[in-house]
């Protein structure tokens, strides 16, 4: 790959300094998922040597590969997650950003139950209704989040959008906002072991606007590892 990671990187930070600063936040609480979907492990690599510390895989597959091979840094879920796959991954990762069914939250508690531990999470929302996009609708996120509180194996985190394409980031403002009322509705709600800190939205195309509006946690692949072939 013919990318120079260190300038991607500095520009990202750059990036995020301004946007946070705009908007009058602190730019030490934006943390940067380096998504590194089809990256080869000697480039995830040399983003973590570059000070990269969280690393997002959508497939469970590329990320058990993976792990073995990259030290130094921690591993999200960020893609759709099977049922059947939950087992590969709990020992792996430290948050799974795309809780999207009651199914798949009582497997996760099963699973980190019997190991005696908790898995954080996020509840995945679709918040334009995509229908081919995975995620809880926006008017059912209360509901699903009250539920799954009870559920011993997980802690609940806060809340993840995947933005719909749009060629102008603008048009993206008013889903990362309404993701970020949601995040606060469920937050007045005031649950035992709900602990709302964290909102994951913005993508490469669009994390300027996604911080502007109030993310934790911004998912950038192709601004850091170049376009995916
Ligand atoms: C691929 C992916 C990203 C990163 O996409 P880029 O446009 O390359 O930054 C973020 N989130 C999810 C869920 C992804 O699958």
């Amino acid at each position: 790959m013919d990318v120079n990671l260190s300038l991607n990187i500095n520009h990202v930070l750059g990036d995020i300094r301004q946007a946070a600063a705009r908007s009058g936040r602190d730019a030490a609480e934006i943390g940067i998922v380096a998504v590194t979907k089809t990256v080869p492990a000697e480039n995830v690599r040399e983003a973590v040597s570059a000070g990269l510390r969280i690393l997002g895989e959508n497939r469970v597959q590329e990320l058990i590969a993976k792990y073995p091979l990259v030290e130094g840094a921690e591993w999200h879920l960020i893609g759709h997650l099977q049922r059947n796959k939950v087992k590969y991954i709990t020992d792996k990762v430290s948050l799974i950003h795309s809780l999207d069914s009651a199914a798949l939250a009582e497997e996760i508690d099963r699973r980190m139950n019997s190991m005696g531990r908790i898995m954080d999470v996020l509840v995945q929302v679709n918040i334009a209704e995509d229908p081919k996009k995975h995620g809880i609708k926006a008017n059912q996120v209360i509901d699903f989040v009250e539920a799954a509180a009870q559920l011993q194996g997980i802690r609940i985190k806060g809340l993840m959008t995947i933005g719909p394409y749009v060629s102008d980031p603008g048009e993206i403002r008013p889903v990362f906002r309404e993701l970020r009322k949601l995040a606060e509705n469920v937050k007045k709600m005031d649950l035992p072991g709900v602990d709302m800190r964290h909102l994951s939205m913005g993508m490469s195309n669009d994390y300027i606007v996604a911080i502007e509006e109030g993310a934790t946690l911004v998912r950038i692949g192709s601004a850091i590892f170049g376009t995916r072939k």
